[in-house]
């Protein structure tokens, strides 16, 4: 049943509540979709055929989309198509399930030879399809109940506790579980008794070709319209309070406090929509920006595709991120990598994201007081930002995705074997899905 040299031939990916069809930055879609959607396509690059199964979130949608060479995108029907919020999912996750193992084609096991689940909710329907199939189980977290209810923001609801139950549960029954970061690793291991013989740690990437220094900063500002030696301190992602976009709005106002000089060269555009509910929705943000008196510098812009995204991280003078809680923060990576430095808070992959000091600078804590600090000296020392991006641009070469997606296809094999002890197991106690 497995490809060559032990790996798999063909791989059933889960991603239930977001599609890798939709534009990351707003709403649910972010940088697991981007995740999937890089990793499924270099996984076809290596000969193993992904299939990639996601909610139909609309009625008018085809049943499959070829999205890259090898690599399909499979709408599933289950509940109601545009009002379903992701948090009430939960009780359409056996009836996605069902379809899922509907795709099979007669012979056992199914038509995959291994199942990648991505988030608990599809972690699981990962968990019974694969009982059903008698595949292995890999399985990637993203981001964790309880490492997120341990860093919550003013204004976070915290998650509730049947998602600790759900991501136990899938946690025991895969049989990989893929970690972005040594630390993911180790909190898998702590807050959820995974075996740690079983979790592997992936970095994930970012398209070095996509996202390079491209032809500088200059060009960059001129294609944006941005002035051409104004100080760029630049927020892209979701607007929710977990990645804290209000504290680089107080440390901008900070700033301005301390330096009023800078106000006529200071461009502090957001890019990216509205996710879940809080003080950080864009248009509480806007209203915070006029209650600091920095609405004349704050450009507030829509998600854009990744190919314009690179133009603002190359426009910009540093990239931003005061996240509460972060698993890996791509866009990290992706902003250093067109040669922008990063000032990030000290959380989840952000250490690993960027090199303190070197690539960027790392801040414990969301005061602002110490952002504005941070930005302070990229003000000062119009050369840093530069200087760092150079740097940047050379750590961000360390992730690209055809080493994630070779270390993925590492962990299927590893987790091949197991199929067929799998598969005893569930002959003999008769297990059925359902
Ligand atoms: N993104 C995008 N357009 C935007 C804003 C963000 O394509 O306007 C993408 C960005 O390139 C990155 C992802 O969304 O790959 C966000 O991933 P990250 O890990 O930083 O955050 P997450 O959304 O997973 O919390």
């Amino acid at each position: 049943m497995s490809g060559r040299d032990g790996f798999p031939r063909r791989v059933a990916m889960l991603s239930v509540h977001t599609s890798p069809l939709h534009q990351p930055g707003t709403g649910d879609a972010g940088g697991m979709n981007v995740y999937v959607v890089e990793l499924a396509r270099r996984l076809a690059a290596r000969g193993i055929e992904v299939e990639i199964f996601t909610r139909a979130a609309s009625a008018d949608l085809p049943p499959s989309v070829v999205l890259a060479p090898g690599v399909l995108v499979r709408h599933v029907a289950a509940g109601p198509y545009e009002s379903l919020a992701k948090e009430n999912l939960l009780a359409q996750l056996r009836v996605f399930a069902h379809a899922v193992t509907r795709t099979r084609s007669g012979q056992r096991p199914g038509p995959y030879d291994l199942i990648h689940s991505h988030y608990w909710l599809s972690g699981h329907v990962g968990r019974l399809t694969a009982a059903r199939w008698g595949v292995p189980l890999v399985h990637a977290m993203h981001t964790m109940a309880k490492v997120k209810n341990a860093h919550l923001a003013h204004g976070d609801t915290p998650e509730p506790a049947a998602r600790v139950r759900g991501e136990t549960r899938v946690v025991r029954a895969a049989d990989r579980l893929i970690a972005n970061t040594a630390e993911e690793a180790d909190d898998l291991v702590l807050h959820y008794a995974a075996d740690p013989a079983r979790v592997a740690v992936v970095h994930p990437g970012v398209d070095l070709d996509r996202f390079s220094p491209g032809a500088g900063r200059a060009a960059a500002r001129a294609r944006l319209g941005l002035p051409r030696d104004a100080l760029i301190p630049l927020f892209v992602g979701r607007v929710q309070p977990l990645k804290a976009p209000d504290v680089l709005l107080r440390a901008v106002a900070l700033l301005l406090e301390r330096r009023p000089g800078l106000r006529e060269r200071i461009v502090v555009p957001v890019v990216g929509g509205p996710s879940g509910s809080g003080l950080a929705e864009p248009e509480g943000l806007q209203k915070l920006a006029a209650r600091l008196g920095i609405s004349d510098v704050v450009l507030f812009r829509p998600p854009v595709r990744q190919e314009r995204l690179a133009d603002w991280y190359r426009a910009a003078s540093v990239l931003v991120m005061p996240s509460h809680s972060e698993s890996f923060g791509l866009v990290a990576v992706e902003a250093q990598a067109c040669g922008t430095p990063v000032v990030a808070s000290r959380v989840g992959g952000l250490p690993v994201a960027v090199r303190d000091g070197v690539s960027g600078m790392l801040v414990r804590g969301h005061d602002p007081q110490d952002y504005a600090r941070a930005l302070e000296a990229f003000a000062d020392d119009p050369e840093r930002s530069a200087r760092m991006g150079g740097a940047a641009v050379r750590h961000a070469g360390n992730f690209g995705w055809e080493t994630a997606a070779a270390a993925t296809a590492e962990v299927y094999a590893a987790a091949l074997p197991r199929t067929h002890r799998r598969k005893a197991l569930d002959a003999s106690a008769g297990v059925c899905l359902g």
